[in-house]
């Protein structure tokens, strides 16, 4: 969903647009992956007197809305990007970040869990870890 698109679908679920959710909409859509404190960080430039937990509040509903993943690094980071489509995750070993990939999930995560013993699938998350484009170069590997 572009930007507009995510407005529509918002407004349509009751949710009233304020500039300080229509900005994380925008930094999430530019940035990849950020933390909630570097979300944080780029509103501040914007909204001087926005508080830490109107930031993370936003992404909480956003969550509930299906618009917004949260990604668990480490215990105490996590990262956030946009939910919608079939993708992967590929995260780089050197640089750390994370890229989403076009993917739909293999046919065995339909099937294995329900013939192994009858378990419901509610989501699927695929991670794919490596080196990214980008840090292949610098290495002198490509
Ligand atoms: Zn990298």
């Amino acid at each position: 969903m572009n930007l507009d698109e995510l407005v529509d679908y918002m407004k349509e679920r009751g949710l009233r647009m304020t500039p300080q959710r229509m900005e994380i909409l925008k930094l999430l859509l530019s940035m990849s992956h950020p933390t909630a404190e570097q979300l944080f960080a780029r509103m501040h430039e914007q909204f001087p007197f926005v508080s830490q937990a109107t930031v993370y509040n936003t992404l909480k509903t956003l969550k509930e809305l299906g618009i917004v993943e949260e990604l668990e690094r480490g215990q105490r980071t996590h990262r956030y990007g946009m939910a919608s489509g079939s993708h992967c995750h590929f995260v780089c070993k050197v640089c750390e970040e994370i890229f989403d990939l076009d993917a739909e999930a293999p046919d065995w995560t339909r099937n294995l869990p329900a013939e192994q013993g009858g378990f419901r699938i509610d989501d699927c998350r695929m991670e794919l870890t490596g080196v990214c484009p980008g840090c292949l170069e610098k290495a002198g590997v490509v």
